[in-house]
């Protein structure tokens, strides 16, 4: 449990729902900023403005999985007032207060370490990813129901990296009977790859390895996707881009070229908010608790 515990939770969208009920849950006591808009009056949580609330108090703040932009504003889809995180905030927190965001940019991550707290990013976290990767490959799959004339069944998909979600979409788009192969640059993935019953491929060879393809799929992070490989690909290619923005792809060529390429941010969120918001509610309570009871052995 959670008792005792002061929790804020800023900002955020419809996933957030799900970590503010499991806070409750928990019994902590729990500050909402940015949602005076929100219709679901949560018993158990009070509604504050950030310069209103009693910070000394607070032990853990969390954010949205957007963490802030680059000049520390919190997006929340339950407000309109403009929240603005700054170091004075966080340093007028209790000592020990903990930050968790989704991810971090060189504003948060300078500031919390200006304010001398802790700063947790969940999802760097193995565990977020791969239950994260559960909801991003449902929203592919729609993505690519939507964006295509053929059946996944027997389509020719290529999917770039075997990380976390490249994994999970090469593996669900084999179940669904398609025909993957998964460029990767390291020879124990390649292994792992054939290991999966898959085609694996070396990225050194990614130019040849398109000219058949129906759908790309990418999740490498840099830009892979560049005119000359999609000058190779059939000029039906469907290219989905789920690596975090601006994605792989040389969009303006493709575009050039008649290629249709999407670029699909934030899937959990847009398909699934509520699973989406249980992975991180689930995660993040265990990180407060383990927190919790070293104070608690502390004191
Ligand atoms: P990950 O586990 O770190 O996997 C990244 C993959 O990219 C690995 O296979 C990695 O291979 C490869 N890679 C990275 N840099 C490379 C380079 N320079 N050359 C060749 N390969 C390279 O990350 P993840 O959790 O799978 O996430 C992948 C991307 O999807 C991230 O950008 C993430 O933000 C994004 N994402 C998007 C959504 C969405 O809804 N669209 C949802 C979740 C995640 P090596 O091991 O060889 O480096």
């Amino acid at each position: 449990m959670l008792t005792g515990m002061h929790v804020a939770v800023v900002g955020g969208d419809a996933r957030q729902l799900e970590v503010i009920r499991k806070l409750i849950e928990l019994d902590a006591k729990v500050s909402l900023i940015g949602f005076d808009q929100l219709d679901d009056g949560f018993i158990g949580a009070t509604k504050h403005q950030l310069d209103e609330i009693e910070l000394k108090t607070v032990n853990a703040i969390v954010l949205p999985i957007s963490g802030t932009n680059s000049n520390g504003e919190v997006e929340t889809i339950f407000s309109n007032e403009k929240i603005v995180l700054k170091e004075q905030h966080l340093k007028a927190t209790d000592s020990n207060c903990v930050v968790y965001s989704g991810i971090s940019n060189a504003y948060l991550s300078k500031t919390i370490e200006k304010a001398n707290r802790k700063l947790v990013q969940l999802l760097d976290r193995d565990d977020v990813a791969i239950y994260n990767s559960i909801p991003t490959v449902e929203g592919t799959i729609m993505m690519v129901i939507q964006h295509t004339d053929i059946t996944i069944h027997r389509s020719k998909v290529a999917v770039l990296g075997l990380g976390r979600v490249g994994m999970s979409v090469a593996r669900t788009f084999a179940a669904l009977g398609a025909y993957v192969k998964v460029g990767a640059r390291k020879s124990e993935h390649l292994a792992r790859i054939m290991e999966m019953g898959l085609e694996p491929f070396h990225l050194n060879d990614l130019e040849k390895e398109v000219n058949n393809i129906d759908v790309c799929i990418n999740t490498i992070p840099i830009p892979i996707i560049t005119a000359n490989v999609i000058s190779r690909m059939p000029s039906n290619t469907l290219i989905v881009d789920l690596a975090s923005k601006p994605g792989g792809t040389d969009f303006r060529y493709a575009e050039k070229r008649g290629i249709k390429a999407l670029l699909a941010p934030g899937l959990p969120g847009i398909v699934a908010p509520k699973t989406a918001g249980q992975i991180i509610a689930n995660v993040l309570s265990q990180l407060l608790m383990e927190e919790h009871s070293i104070r608690e052995e502390d004191h």
